[in-house]
């Protein structure tokens, strides 16, 4: 009889856990109906330089994967070379990895042979590391000339500036990395670093930000158009992966 009672009184509390549920996702659907096609205001490309930062990438790879968010990371080649396995959790992770020079230099200071050899090594190891060469390249400080798109071009590399900066590597706040993504549009790209942790700490609300605004995380690729970022003209643009 105890027994029984035991019995009716947890399927009761079940079926009153299983309702919950219910009313819990129906309540949740119209938020989901918000923007029925994800995506529909386009693409932004979010990018992180100077990793793969031992100490601070994997939470940051954790905060992306728990968005469903992939990124552009522009490593420094020697800090890959000492952190290989970082640069193979960034892949594994889906992410995109582009060149960021080897030494992070001033590269339109340091004159030729060295600004070449600045980018061409970190495709070697790139290589060595992924078995592939990257596309992609950021020049350090976005600072770029004549002679370092010469170099760019001799290595098949598409330079990619930003439309908008976080200022991470000034100091900024979390509240203030979110505020600046929120001023993204589509097509645009927003500098960020691997290494400062208010970065990672924003990353969940600026996904929140860019789903609210049918905005979703994108690519980088080449692009006809004059976009200016960093008082350059540069040709790359965020699409759908
Ligand atoms: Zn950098």
């Amino acid at each position: 009889m105890a027994a029984r009672r035991l019995t009716s009184f947890l399927l009761s509390s079940t079926l009153a856990v299983a309702v919950g549920a219910v009313a819990i996702v129906a309540s949740a659907s119209p938020a989901l109906a918000w923007h029925a096609r994800p995506c529909a205001n386009g693409y932004v490309g979010l990018t992180y330089d100077d990793g793969p930062t031992a100490a601070t990438e994997p939470a940051l790879l954790a905060a992306l994967r728990a968005g469903h968010a992939r990124a552009t990371f522009f490593n420094i080649g020697s800090v890959e070379e000492q952190n290989p396995d970082g640069v193979l959790a960034q892949v594994r992770a889906g992410m995109w990895v582009g060149n960021h020079t080897w030494t992070h230099p001033h590269l339109t200071q340091i004159g030729e042979p060295a600004a070449f050899e600045e980018i061409r090594k970190t495709q070697v190891i790139n290589r060595q590391i992924l078995h592939r060469t990257p596309t992609l390249f950021r020049p350090p400080f976005g600072e770029t000339n004549d002679q370092v798109r010469a170099d760019e071009a001799r290595l098949h590399l598409l330079e990619v500036l930003w439309t908008v900066d976080s200022r991470d590597w000034a100091g900024a706040t979390t509240d203030e990395i979110v505020a600046a993504a929120a001023t993204m549009k589509n097509r645009d790209i927003i500098l960020m670093h691997d290494w400062p942790t208010n970065s990672t700490e924003a990353v969940p609300r600026i996904l929140q930000g860019l789903r609210d605004r049918g905005l979703c995380p994108g690519k980088i690729a080449f692009t006809h158009r004059d976009i200016s970022g960093v008082g350059q003209i540069f040709h790359a643009i965020a699409v759908r992966p």
